[in-house]
């Protein structure tokens, strides 16, 4: 590929091979117009033109590439699935309306009627919901099993199964999936293993290395970071990004330009913000640890939880989000939360500014009491998503919050 600074449009993916996430984050993917603008430009349009009617006809025919229309493909969206496409390593990527259009765009492609796909238990309430609604209503059975009983998993397979999915850091407890095994049953039993990987984001692991066939992003969550808009992701092969890119041209839940546009921006600072989440995560789940009023610490950064060597050997950081039990019930959590403040109470994770959940009664409050037993969401349990701030100041915003129950 012949490539001059004077007239480049595009970095060369040659010279992207072998770049650091850290640098693809900021590097891969850009387009630049003939004003050679240092910044990423944005295209805010609906469709595009063409020099003659026979370029047209050759466009819609498909002998030239290019733009037609903003539901098939935009500038500033392909952007944004090359960046992310290549941080993850992946071959491409679909960028879509939002995390849930993701996962149903991946289902709704790959999966038909009389399919049966195992997910992880603790997933996000309304993958739940989707799976157990939804998909069911189209003949897609789904089995519900705990992410780390992998003797479950195997239990759990029928001719049928194809598809295996699973978030992995678990919301709100940190459980650890064993990728390699779960990679490993997938193809035995010619199935896709499909990772949401929006706790750990390629940052701090990259599920595709690890056998993972398609991965699944919230954009909305760390990949934006500073909670400005709602949009999600598939990356993974051709072979099936194809077959996902053909349902969101006919089906249309796209992603927008400008949302494409501050999730490029998002990710240029993905990496530092990452750090700063996992470094400051660490330091309060120790912290909380000691605490006298703390039951219970989940965090796969510490020694006592169950797979943090796991974690270790997948994962290049434990992420900023942990849950924690306070000693007594709904009453004591509750105090807790409403006497910080300046973390917020609101249910969104992967923000710059820390932010506090009751899981039992808002994101997992649909749960029945025995599934919310099962996935170990007691009333007593708090998340927090770990923002970026001071680590001083949010000690100090938690110490309200254990002051609170002495009172
Ligand atoms: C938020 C979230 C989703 C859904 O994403 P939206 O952008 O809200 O549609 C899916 N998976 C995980 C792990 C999430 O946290």
């Amino acid at each position: 590929m012949t490539f001059s600074r004077e007239e480049h449009l595009w970095i060369p993916e040659s010279d992207l091979e072998g770049m650091s996430v850290d640098t693809l984050a900021v590097r891969a993917g850009q387009i630049r117009t003939g004003q050679l603008e240092h910044s990423d430009a944005i295209f805010p349009t609906s469709s595009f033109v063409y020099g003659s009617a026979a370029q047209a006809a050759a466009r819609f025919g498909g002998e030239e590439p290019g733009n037609i229309y903003s539901r098939f493909t935009n500038p500033t969206v392909q952007a944004f699935e090359a960046r992310i496409a290549a941080m993850e390593g992946g071959e491409k990527a679909v960028a879509t309306a939002s995390g849930m259009a993701a996962i149903l765009s991946t289902c709704m492609a790959l999966l038909q009627s009389g399919d049966h796909v195992i997910c992880s238990r603790g997933v996000f309430g309304t993958t739940n919901v989707l799976f157990q609604k939804y998909m069911a209503r189209f003949g897609v059975e789904t089995s519900f099993v705990s992410l780390t009983d992998l003797d479950a998993w195997r239990d759990a397979v029928r001719p049928q199964t194809r598809m295996l999915f699973i978030e992995t850091p678990s919301n709100p407890l940190c459980e650890v999936a064993d990728m390699a095994a779960l990679s490993e049953l997938s193809k035995a039993n010619d199935a896709l293993f499909v990772v949401d990987n929006c706790f750990c984001t390629p940052v701090l692991q990259r599920p595709l290395e690890q056998g993972a066939d398609l991965i699944i992003h919230s954009a909305t969550k760390y990949l934006d970071g500073q909670g400005r808009c709602v949009g999600g992701v598939v990356v993974g092969p051709a072979k099936y990004l194809d077959e996902i890119y053909g349902f969101l041209r006919s089906a249309g839940p796209t992603m927008s330009p400008f949302n494409a546009w501050v999730f490029q921006k998002g990710l240029e600072t993905l990496p530092i913000r990452m750090r700063a989440h996992c470094n400051n995560a660490l330091e309060l789940a120790e912290w909380l640890e000691g605490q006298p009023a703390v039951a219970k610490v989940y965090y796969a950064g510490l020694e006592s939880h169950p797979q943090h060597e796991l974690a270790k050997k997948q994962q290049d950081g434990f992420g900023g989000v942990l849950s924690f039990q306070v000693q007594g019930g709904r009453e004591e959590a509750w105090r807790f939360i409403d006497a910080t403040r300046m973390i917020s109470i609101t249910a969104n994770l992967g923000d710059v500014k820390t932010t506090i959940t009751h899981p039992a009664t808002t994101t997992h409050g649909r749960l029945s009491p025995e599934d919310k037993a099962k996935a170990g969401i007691t009333e007593n349990l708090i998340r927090l998503s770990v923002g970026i701030e001071a680590i001083d100041d949010l000690k100090i915003d938690l110490i309200r919050g254990f002051q609170a129950l002495k009172d």
